[in-house]
């Protein structure tokens, strides 16, 4: 794929319209209609059909996060690989935690922040691990020489019918890596954050519009959206700022690891207004956002990018 230019002042108006009708949001990125399959939890990147598009050929940076330092978790595919990617082009260093099965993903994701010429730094481990979840923010500090931007990405999704068959492993476990972990580095960052720095967590539509079948998983992502309002108002006076962005239906590997009935998986995302799932690479335009000082007066919220969904 051709890397996408925004239009530019200088750009003819013949090519100013050609670019218009490449950003229809309705067909800019193909509708996927994924074929039944299914990989054990947390599942790579590399072997889903199709691969989802993380901007490895597509995504072009204007140095809007020039000389910050970030951690990102989940960083290895998906979003949280689109975000690392972007995050290197707009010229941070970044880190990226992910499970050590997740090593060949990651390494993707490794090479691209070196060839956009940043310095990139490889955490494997398990959140649910007490000792990795509580040293992990510091390893970034030391590796890094300092850190101004966490993102809080990694997530299970492990969809269950109904709630006679979701044991106690399974709920701890989800909150555990979705939400828990979010309230331990986010402490763990605050010590090392001055003023400009942020804290981005992923939430979902799942937070308003739950599904009947993700009910420990959704219950994690409304959490995590009150849990941003507050942290925000805590640390605004600081100059920290704390967003998340609300994700809809991404094609990701998140899909084929048990996030969803295997039957859905063909019509995945396609009943959004705009008729298909999102990909991961346009996602992350909305952690550049509000990682980058563009977005000094907004804290507190959530950002939707969600295919049109309606949310409160
Ligand atoms: P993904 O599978 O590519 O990324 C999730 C990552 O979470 C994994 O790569 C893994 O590194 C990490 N993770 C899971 N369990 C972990 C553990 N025990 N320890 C450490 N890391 C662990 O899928 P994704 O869709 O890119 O998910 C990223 C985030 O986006 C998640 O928080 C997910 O809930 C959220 N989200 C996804 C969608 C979607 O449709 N894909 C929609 C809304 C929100
Ligand atoms: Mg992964």
């Amino acid at each position: 794929m051709e890397p996408v230019e925004n239009d530019t002042p200088n750009s003819t108006p013949a090519e100013g319209q050609g670019q218009l009708a490449a950003d229809d949001p309705t067909t800019r990125h193909p509708k996927v209609s994924p074929p039944k399959q299914d990989q054990p939890e947390p599942g790579l990147e590399t072997k889903t059909d199709p691969i989802p598009d993380i901007g490895l050929d597509s995504y072009v940076g204007r140095d809007r996060l020039k000389g910050r330092k970030a951690l990102v978790t989940g960083g290895d595919s998906g979003i949280g690989a689109a975000t690392a990617v972007a995050y290197a082009r707009e010229g941070a260093d970044v880190a990226i935690a992910y499970l050590p099965v997740e090593e060949e993903d990651a390494q993707r994701v490794i090479k691209a922040i070196e060839d956009a010429g940043r310095t990139a730094v490889a955490l494997p481990g398990d959140l649910m691990d007490k000792e990795y979840r509580n040293g992990l923010v510091d390893s970034a500090v030391e590796k890094l020489g300092g850190l101004d931007i966490l993102v809080n990405n990694a997530g299970r999704q492990i969809a269950i019918e109904s709630l006679e068959d979701l044991d106690d492993e399974q709920i701890e476990k989800t909150f555990q890596v979705n939400i828990i972990s979010m309230f331990t580095l986010s402490r763990a960052a605050l010590k090392h954050m001055g003023p400009g720095s942020t804290i981005i967590n992923t939430t979902s539509v799942q937070a308003y519009e739950p599904s009947p079948t993700l009910l420990d998983y959704a219950a994690t992502k409304a959490a995590i959206n009150n849990f941003t309002k507050g942290l925000a108002q805590q640390v605004a006076s600081r100059g920290i700022r704390v967003n998340g962005v609300a994700p809809g239906p991404v094609w990701t590997v998140l899909q084929v690891s048990h996030g969803q009935p295997k039957e859905k998986l063909p019509n995945f995302g396609q009943s959004t207004p705009l008729g298909r799932a999102g990909q991961p690479v346009e996602m992350a335009p909305a952690y550049v956002f509000l990682a980058s000082g563009e977005s000094s007066y907004v804290t507190g919220d959530t950002l939707n990018a969600n295919g049109g969904m309606p949310t409160p």
